[in-house]
């Protein structure tokens, strides 16, 4: 390289790029259902109240903003594992690998900063590099595990044509890939297709899992935004450690994220747990996640990881109000699901499948050319692969949204 001008122009990321355009549009009826952040009904993003309220605690109590540890605090790091491992005291089986010293947990800079941590871990200590994800899953894994080194291969998890999960492909693709492959699965709230598993599915995959012996990774990004609450939606958690107890898996990983489930986005709180065979080899690898992270970025942030020490801290009472402010958010996001639902012609087109699917988006299935359409002549904006964030859906526009689906596929 002789010059900076040699260096060619990255595209654009394509979530961000359409706010962009979105934020140019003078159009008074525009809508953006391309980025997955949750707003209200008046289309504006909100603080949980008991976020404010743990922030309230912070602000009275905090006397220092000194480094937390490479992998964060010991608070952060319990509170995490009794509330995802323990189901807050409801799953033996995890109380018995936290307190044998099993899980190693360390918080992250966010969901994509703990794939990231688990990616460049696994790169360095694992054998087999091959990583399966889902075909189609959110995009910045395939780059991420990339940057990390490791090599993704997609899985077949959805039917574009049937709009539906494309089940038995699923469970014949993965049978055919290497024996100790790596294998990404989405705990809840499939990004970006809103289909998961059903309870008896993910039992026929952890067998095909224990088959092959493949390496899961769970990326839970979502926990609480399929039900409206969190303790339900760790069916796959609690399936697996039913697994490990009975020595039939070894060892697993669990990428996790604050961001959505307490509205934590932008203060990066998350984590990675690695379930471990032993108490020694959690040391080990505690020592190892230390080593990696120093160089890279020290230590993670602390605002965020405070507020979540605080609500599940049993003086403060924030539990519930935390439960509730949660529950009203998913519940919103059920009702413009339905109410986009009621107001799409079903003449010529089945709209069925967005009445399964659960979360942060609707999978429409529109074409690439479709979404362009609503683009240009509507101002509605999403991705071109047909998902649209419904939290950019409320009372004043979904009816305007859906006569702009109407007239596109008619
Ligand atoms: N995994 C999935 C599937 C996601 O959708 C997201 C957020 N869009 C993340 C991980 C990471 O999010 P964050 O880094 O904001 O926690």
């Amino acid at each position: 390289l002789k010059a900076w001008s040699e260096i060619p122009l990255a595209p654009p990321d394509k979530i961000l790029g359409i706010s962009e355009a979105y934020v140019a549009d003078a159009n008074t009826n525009k809508i953006n259902l391309g980025v997955g952040a949750y707003r209200d009904n008046t289309g504006k993003p909100i603080i949980f109240p008991s976020v404010k309220k743990a922030e309230q605690v912070l602000l009275e109590l905090e006397k220092e903003k000194e480094y937390t540890g490479i992998t964060g605090s010991k608070k952060f790091q319990n509170a995490v594992k009794n509330f995802v491992f323990n189901n807050s005291n409801k799953d033996p089986n995890g109380k018995q690998l936290i307190d044998s010293g099993r899980i190693v947990t360390a918080q992250t800079i966010s969901g994509t900063g703990s794939l990231r941590v688990i990616g460049d871990f696994l790169n360095r200590f694992y054998t087999n590099k091959k990583i399966l994800v889902p075909k189609p899953t959110w995009a910045n894994h395939v780059a991420v595990f990339k940057d990390a080194g490791l090599t993704p291969e997609f899985y077949a998890y959805y039917e574009t044509s049937k709009n539906d999960l494309d089940f038995e492909n699923l469970k014949k693709s993965l049978t055919s890939q290497d024996d100790g492959s790596i294998v990404l699965l989405h705990a809840c709230c499939h990004n970006p297709t809103g289909m998961d598993l059903t309870v008896e599915q993910w039992d026929e995959v952890l067998q095909i899992i224990q088959d092959k012996g493949f390496f899961p990774l769970i990326d839970m990004a979502y926990q609480g935004f399929a039900s409206g609450n969190p303790y339900k939606d760790i069916n796959l958690i609690r399936r697996i450690n039913e697994l490990v107890a009975q020595d039939k898996i070894k060892s697993y990983a669990l990428c996790q994220s604050f961001a959505k489930n307490m509205g934590l986005y932008g203060e990066r709180t998350g984590s990675i747990s690695i379930i471990t065979e032993s108490a020694d080899a959690s040391k080990a690898i505690e020592s190892q996640l230390k080593k990696l992270i120093r160089p890279i970025y020290s230590s993670p942030p602390i605002h965020g990881s405070k507020i979540v020490e605080i609500i599940f801290d049993e003086q403060y009472n924030l539990l519930e109000s935390w439960l509730s402010d949660l529950d009203k958010v998913v519940g919103r996001l059920n009702t413009v699901r339905s109410k986009l639902y009621e107001n799409l012609d079903k003449t010529n087109y089945n709209w069925d499948h967005l009445l399964k699917q659960r979360g942060m988006f609707v999978y429409t299935g529109l074409s690439s050319e479709q979404v362009i359409e609503l683009r240009e002549k509507y101002s509605v904006y999403a991705t071109e692969d047909g998902r649209f964030s419904i939290s950019g859906i409320n009372d004043n526009n979904v009816k305007y949204l859906a006569d702009a689906i109407n007239a596109v596929v008619n």
